[in-house]
């Protein structure tokens, strides 16, 4: 039984120790309370962060008090000051770079990319500021870590004589209440559950893709007519482009000179919107029948399994690492292509130009196959710019009148991000080139999964879900057509009249199915682009907002 008189006693003999305890564990409590003020942008988001870390606080000192042994506490302890200084820097830093709080959404762009990726996402933000909070955040555990360690003796824990049971029995108390407080009342500031929802989410959406779209055919597609004649066709899936920066859309600067050449052999779509901002998030729905109107995604195949059942030979070629820690999801969708290359598949993965795609695509084209589908998957703009591209390509210089925020970063970034499309220009029309080579009945069509915004509306560059902005979703789309299949298609002497026309590339399949002449179950012409019966639709991006009132 509790005996009260009992347990103040011993705790007014731990006075000293407790509070000292409570004090030193205190100090990432401290930087939510002092930074986390200029940092997080309402006062009630706030308070709710400062009481939660209280909370979590709670559970990591009552861990302490727990621990049976003074060397157990001690290491309990280290444990628990560097989980909570990790929690602290990673919360704040969060705050820092996107103004907004960890949530499970944001975290999920961690698990589409391979450690090079994580790394090159974390260093490209990486500024002064965040040095000096990762100082204040670390040095302090760094420290404790040494003086716990090397000085255990002189150690106040020495003397600490919590060892009671109803000393014990409260200390279990404590870390149950918090972690109650902390699921009911405060799931959406815990950072564990955040991470754990998200690791969830991903698992689930990989697991219903991979169900379903990673085989060569797919049961929920049937082809009602398809033909047989020669056929070849490209589909580039470019990445983190805008259109934004591209000449071909009244860029400034030289940002497409080859592409600006057969400007007139190209059908230039003027108003084409990604349906997210992040890679998994938009391919997912502009390789697949999914998309924002809540399709069946049990019924769902992709544009992969539409060729393959259209009788189509089909490469997937890649320059996007195939495995990081996990697989990524347009990865999934490639792998029921017949023939598959990733050719970043070294830990050099990230310094591979684009242009190393070049062979393969054309050893595809020379392939045998009368039809044949070749997906080609760029690493294209993606960050960091300036790995992008050969020295060559380093055109750039000066600031750019159009940057909406000058400092001497957001030039260099803005001058790397125009490189590295001037680069991306080059291997498009590379592309373009060898397809006509052929001499075939063949197209070519280009897009990008989302744009990247590079200091045009904000002081901010790149691409994520609590920044986003019109320049990461407004994408390049365009097509490219050779005679014979102009002949052989006079239905798209029309589709001249779609080019201003918005239009989401969540429907891509459908613009697809006409570009293969394909006719399927779930097939809907009003939602081709390549149609003369497209209709504009409400545009949803990231989950109810309407693009063209946003
Ligand atoms: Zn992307």
């Amino acid at each position: 039984m509790l005996n009260c008189k009992k347990l103040i006693k011993d705790i007014k003999l731990n006075i000293k120790a407790l509070a000292s305890l409570v004090l030193i564990m205190s100090y990432p409590l401290m930087m939510i309370v002092v930074i986390g003020w200029f940092l997080i942008p309402h006062l009630m988001p706030y308070l709710r962060e400062v009481v939660a870390f209280v909370f979590f606080t709670s559970v990591f000192i009552g861990l302490i008090l727990v621990a049976k042994s003074v060397v157990l506490k001690k290491w309990v302890m280290i444990f628990s000051l560097w989980m909570l200084s990790v929690f602290a820097f990673v919360k704040l830093g969060f705050y820092y770079i996107f103004g907004a709080k960890l949530s499970s959404s944001s975290v999920f762009v961690f698990f589409e990319t391979n450690y090079n990726e994580a790394s090159e996402f974390i260093s490209s933000y990486f500024d002064a500021k965040l040095i000096v909070l990762a100082f204040f955040s670390f040095i302090y555990p760094i420290l404790y870590s040494c003086i716990i360690g090397f000085n255990l003796k002189k150690f106040y824990l020495s003397s600490f004589h919590l060892y009671s049971n109803k000393i014990k029995l409260l200390s279990v108390l404590l870390i149950f209440l918090s972690v109650i407080a902390l699921q009911r009342r405060f799931k959406a500031e815990s950072i564990v559950f955040i991470l754990s929802k998200s690791i969830e989410e991903y698992k689930e959406t990989k697991a219903n893709i991979r169900k379903d779209l990673a085989q060569e055919t797919n049961p929920n597609l049937s082809v009602i007519a398809n033909k047989t004649d020669s056929q070849v066709g490209v589909v580039i899936i470019g990445e983190a482009t805008s259109r934004w920066h591209m000449q071909l859309y009244g860029y400034n600067r030289e940002t497409n000179p080859l592409l600006m050449e057969i400007k007139d052999e190209l059908l230039v779509f003027n108003d084409v919107i990604a349906p997210n901002v992040m890679t998994i998030r938009s391919l997912e729905k502009a390789l697949t029948l999914k998309c924002y109107e809540g399709f069946d995604v049990e019924n769902n195949f992709s544009v992969v399994q539409l060729a393959n059942q259209s009788d189509f030979e089909t490469f997937w070629i890649s320059n996007q690492e195939p495995v990081g820690y996990t697989e990524s999801i347009p990865t999934i969708i490639g792998s029921a292509a017949k023939t598959k290359e990733f050719i970043a598949t070294d830990d050099y993965s990230h310094t591979i130009y684009d242009e190393n795609l070049l062979p393969r695509i054309n050893s595809a084209l020379k392939s045998k196959e009368g039809r044949k589908i070749i997906f080609v998957h760029l690493i294209g703009t993606h960050r960091v710019y300036s790995k992008r591209y050969p020295d060559e390509y380093s055109h750039f210089k000066g600031v750019n009148e159009r940057t909406k925020y000058k400092t001497e970063y957001s030039k260099d970034k803005v001058n790397e991000y125009d490189n590295a499309i001037r680069y991306n220009d080059y291997v498009v029309r590379e592309i373009i080139e060898q397809v006509r080579s052929m001499n075939e009945n063949s197209f070519v069509v280009y897009f990008s999964d989302h744009g990247d915004d590079v200091f045009d509306t904000q002081d901010f560059v790149g691409h994520h879900g609590n920044k986003a902005s019109k320049p990461m979703h407004d994408i390049p789309f365009l097509a490219w057509f050779s005679e014979s299949y102009k002949l052989k298609n006079p239905r798209f002497d029309s589709i001249s009249n779609n080019l201003d026309k918005p239009h989401a590339l969540e429907d891509f399949i459908y613009g697809f199915s006409d570009l293969i002449d394909v006719d399927y179950k779930a097939y809907d012409s009003s939602r081709s682009i390549f149609n003369k019966d497209y209709k504009i639709k409400t545009r949803w991006i990231r989950n109810e907002i309407d693009y063209d009132k946003w």
